[in-house]
């Protein structure tokens, strides 16, 4: 019998990976918990975190897009599809901007490349499809995300400022 043979039989009669075990478990028994009760309690997220989508509009209530389709040319997985017209004071705007989060992969370039800060991605992760369609999202559903999550996006674009 090989002498770490026989310390291992030693070692199993002694228990010692047992007690190794909880005097790991003791150590860390007493200690500040670093385990968070989601859904309640969330974790902090960076401010350029890339969540769900949302269009911003102006204090005055205009959509900010002005229907340029960069975002729309640079999305890599060709999940932005847009639409647009001239109103009849001239300027342009789209009639249809939709994004379908099932080909999106959160890469935030259509963020990037807006000129007007109008399409974010939004610190929001807490969204679900349970068929395919579910997770294609509107103009009109992503206007109403901007309207309810702006003062967050103003606050955390404002945060990111000075890095950019
Ligand atoms: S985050 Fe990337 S993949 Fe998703 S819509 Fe924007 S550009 Fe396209
Ligand atoms: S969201 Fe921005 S980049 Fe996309 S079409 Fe509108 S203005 Fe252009």
């Amino acid at each position: 019998m090989t002498l770490t043979a026989i310390k291992e039989v030693f070692s199993s009669f002694l228990l010692t990976e047992l007690f190794k075990g909880m005097a790991l478990t003791g150590r860390h028994f007493l200690s500040r918990s670093i385990t968070i009760q989601f859904p309640e309690e969330k974790t902090p997220s960076s401010p350029r975190f890339r969540g769900l989508h949302a269009l911003r509009r102006y204090d005055n209530g205009e959509e900010r897009c002005i229907a340029c389709k960069l975002c729309e040319a640079v999305c890599p997985a060709l999940a932005i599809s847009i639409e647009s017209e001239q109103r009849a004071d001239g300027s342009r705007r789209t009639t249809r901007y939709d994004i379908d989060l099932a080909k999106c992969i959160f890469c935030g370039f259509c963020e990037e490349s807006c000129p007007v800060d109008s399409i974010v991605e939004t610190h929001h992760f807490e969204y679900h499809g349970e068929k395919r369609g579910d997770l294609y999202f509107t103009k009109d559903m992503l206007l109403a995300l901007g309207d309810r999550y702006e003062a967050e996006i103003a606050e955390r674009r404002a945060a990111d400022a000075k890095y950019r």
